[in-house]
């Protein structure tokens, strides 16, 4: 696998990477972060927990 794809994900939540479960793409006020599947109904149901986490990344 080349290089570029050992790239270092990890859920937003739950701070799985993506060895350990699926993760999938968010963006939120022009900020990026990975959810995987396990957190995607937190994402659903408690968007505001996550706005909150989000707004902790650096930037
Ligand atoms: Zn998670």
């Amino acid at each position: 696998m080349p290089e570029e794809n050992k790239l270092e994900v990890h859920c937003l939540n739950c701070q799985r990477t993506d060895q350990e479960a699926p993760v999938v793409a968010l963006r939120y006020k022009g900020r990026q972060a990975w959810i995987c599947n396990q957190c995607l109904p937190t994402l659903i149901h408690h968007a505001d927990r996550l706005a909150d986490k989000f707004a902790q990344l650096e930037g």
